[in-house]
């Protein structure tokens, strides 16, 4: 019983097994009592076993039956040797005593040791979702971003299934601050990890990358699944309406990138890279949209082209 996790029944059985012995010897041969009294000392042993195991009421309950069905034994059995029962009920009533005093104590230090142990596991919860959240938003920070990535890509590269990337960065969020304020920035921030929160399947990873960026992680997605997903979300943060102060603030747009393992990248640091490099071609075409890994861009080129002409 003990084996399968029955500790209870396991306990509480090995009480009964014990009450049982001495008893049941009286039973088969009440000899027992009036002849060889020294088995049935044994009284006592269950209620030692059941302040140990058992909870203190059922030391007491047990305590309580032996010393009644024990009074009526003189009665019950008429004696053919000596024996000083009041001696005996005083042993067994002080035993009994005894055994409730040491349970009631043992109980309650290991009520306190439970109480301590699953404050330890809520506090050990707690500090462990502290240590993957952005606090400002509530989604997953980078580093859990990071380990997650390695583990998706890991898995997907063992089933032979795709992780669909998305990065994105508020358009002109610099200019929103400006204007705004810092904590109106804030605001939308929050509401955005709202968004993007709703936006998630339960295999999906939300996370705030750094500043105003965040990255979506999504196990065994295709790279048309996910930039359909990507223009869903694009769709839905244009639509944010937050406030500040009572002042509302916003609207504001968001360009975004798209990647999948393994096309664009043979481990996650690769396919980030690349879904990096997307979204920086969304915003050189002119932001408030979605480009992927495959589609190219002419801007970065004739941006390079002025770099190289201004220097
Ligand atoms: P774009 O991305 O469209 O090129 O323009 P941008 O103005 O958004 O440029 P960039 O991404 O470089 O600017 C990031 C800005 O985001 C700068 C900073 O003021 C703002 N920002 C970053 N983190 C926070 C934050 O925690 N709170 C607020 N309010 N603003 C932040
Ligand atoms: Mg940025
Ligand atoms: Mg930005």
């Amino acid at each position: 019983l003990n084996w399968t996790g029955h500790y209870n029944q396991s306990a509480g059985l090995f009480v009964v097994l014990a009450a049982v012995g001495p008893w049941g010897a009286v039973v088969l041969d009440s000899a027992v009592v009036s002849a060889d009294f020294v088995a049935f000392t044994y009284v006592v042993l269950p209620l030692l076993l059941s302040s140990l195991l058992l909870r203190p009421r059922v030391t007491i309950a047990l305590s309580l039956l032996e010393l009644v069905v024990l009074a009526s034994m003189p009665t019950l059995i008429p004696a053919t040797a000596p024996i000083n029962w009041p001696g005996f009920l005083g042993f067994v009533a002080t035993t009994a005593a005894l055994s409730v005093v040491s349970s009631v104590v043992t109980h309650r230090d290991m009520a306190q040791l439970d109480r301590q142990t699953h404050q330890l596991a809520r506090s050990e919860a707690t500090m462990r979702e502290l240590s993957i959240r952005d606090p400002l938003t509530g989604l997953f920070n980078r580093r859990y971003m990071e380990e997650t990535l390695e583990r998706e890509v890991t898995r997907a590269a063992r089933v032979g299934s795709s992780l669909g990337v998305i990065m994105m960065d508020i358009d002109h969020f610099k200019r929103f601050n400006d204007r705004l304020g810092h904590a109106a920035g804030d605001v939308l921030l929050q509401e955005l990890g709202v968004e993007l929160a709703r936006q998630v399947r339960s295999d999906d990873v939300a996370c705030r990358y750094g500043g105003e960026e965040f990255v979506l992680l999504m196990p065994d997605s295709s790279l048309e699944v996910t930039a359909l997903r990507a223009e869903r979300v694009r769709d839905a943060v244009k639509r944010i309406q937050a406030e500040h102060h009572g002042r509302a603030v916003g609207p504001i747009t968001i360009s975004l990138g798209v990647a999948v393992f393994p096309d664009h990248g043979s481990d996650g640091d690769e396919v980030l890279e690349s879904a990096d490099s997307a979204l920086y071609n969304a915003k050189c075409e002119g932001r408030d949209r979605v480009f992927t890994a495959e589609q190219t861009s002419t801007c970065r080129e004739a941006e390079a082209n002025d770099d190289a002409f201004q220097a």
